[in-house]
């Protein structure tokens, strides 16, 4: 899906970026509007060339707006102390990116609302001037052009401002309720899993409406008629459930990595080593990764109680969620993983060559129940678990 990008201006400081997969978007909204909104909308019809001047400006003010809402976001986030990485828009609309998370539970609830508020007062604006202009009640082509954007805008920001509100990860909706369940659970990790998983439902419910609308317009013989609809609820489905399952930041870098690391496995594949049962490493994660940003993106799919850390395949330590637990959850924020691993011993790690019986020795002295497999040369190209030593068959990559 990722194309590439380029910046195109600064607002307040924030890097504007546009996705390439950007502009068609913007192009097919003009079209709609001038093939199936403003013919149905404007009797008698207008000339082609009004109706794309109409909608050309339509699509400018709804991406402006859509503009707003992350803006709205971003200097709610900056006021609150965090810096804000850049602005993009791309196929699915706009994504304001954060360089750090929200500090507490209600910084993050004020920065997630922020833009559905705003999304919901430019609604009232659009819908404030659009009964200014019935009351002036002009029949001008000028006024009912007017008019149409108006009432187009103050729908679609309405639009925005309910669909965003929506209560799963990654929208706006469920970030807030994240935040609330945070508050008032006093625990990140479970509001995060609950909230992800009310994504996941909400993706299937978007994809079910989409698939209903085209078997039932074929029974009709009228699925032209909500086609675009259904097939925008299909794509805008998968991509939720996808962010909702998995950070896919995360995951583009780690697949890349898995199968160069996938064939060099295959040679450790000796009958009654380490080599032939451990795990690949599903997933190790970097000294300087902050701790809260690993509980945003990486504990959410990978659901493990220890995790090898390294950098460029070299083992820096190992990280428990056990150990973390013992910190009091307001010192999180200022924590990166390797200030709280366990850092490089022996008893943390095993040669890929060693013995079965070895190994489980080592396992269940060490007190973590974990791992971290070495190559030879010392880079990290597996794990052991009892599970991987109760098993028989040599497993690597589940997923
Ligand atoms: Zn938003």
């Amino acid at each position: 899906m990722r194309l590439g990008n380029f910046q195109l201006t600064r607002i307040f400081g924030i890097p504007l970026i546009i996705d390439y997969s950007w502009p068609p978007v913007v192009l097919l909204h003009i079209w709609l509007l001038t093939q199936f909104w403003l013919p149905v909308r404007i009797r008698p019809a207008w000339p082609l060339w009004l109706n794309l001047l109409v909608a050309a400006t339509i699509t400018a003010l709804f991406f402006a707006s859509v503009l707003a809402h992350e803006l709205a976001h971003s200097l709610i986030a900056r006021l609150e102390g965090i810096r804000i990485h850049d602005i993009q828009l791309h196929i699915f609309g706009g994504w304001a990116r954060l360089v750090t998370e929200p500090k507490t539970a209600m910084a993050e609830f004020r920065v997630a609302i922020a833009g559905p508020a705003s999304s919901f007062i430019l609604s009232l604006l659009f819908t404030f001037g659009l009964l200014l202009l019935q009351q002036i009640g002009s029949h001008a082509a000028v006024s009912l052009a007017a008019l149409e954007t108006f009432y187009y805008l103050a729908a679609a920001n309405i639009f925005l401002a309910m669909f965003n509100l929506l209560p799963g990860l990654p929208l706006d909706g469920g970030r807030a309720l994240r935040a609330l369940l945070w508050h008032y659970r006093g625990d990140i990790l479970s509001a995060t899993r609950t909230t992800k998983r009310m994504g996941v439902g909400i993706a299937y419910m978007l994809i079910s409406y989409g698939l209903f609308l085209i078997v039932y317009g074929m029974y009709r013989g009228t699925m032209w008629q909500d086609f675009l609809l259904a097939v925008w609820l299909l794509v805008i489905g998968v991509f939720l459930k996808n962010a909702a399952e998995n950070d896919y930041r995360h995951k583009e870098r780690q697949s890349a990595a898995q199968t160069a690391q996938w064939q060099k496995l295959k040679q450790f594949d000796i009958e009654g080593t380490v080599g032939s049962v451990m795990s690949a490493p599903p997933v190790s994660i970097e000294p300087d990764l902050p701790v809260t940003e690993f509980i945003d993106s990486i504990l959410p799919v990978h659901r493990l109680a220890t995790f090898p850390v390294a950098r460029e395949g070299r083992l820096h330590g190992i990280f428990s969620l056990s150990r973390l637990r013992e910190i009091p959850k307001e010192k999180w924020d200022k924590l990166k993983v390797g200030d709280i691993m366990e850092t490089v011993d022996d008893q943390f790690f095993i040669n890929v060559k060693a013995s079965l019986g070895h190994a489980g020795l080592k396992l269940k002295e060490n007190g973590l129940g974990f791992l971290a497999v070495l190559d030879p040369e010392g880079f990290l190209v597996g794990s052991l678990t009892e599970r991987e030593l109760g098993a028989d068959k040599p497993h690597h990559f589940g997923e």
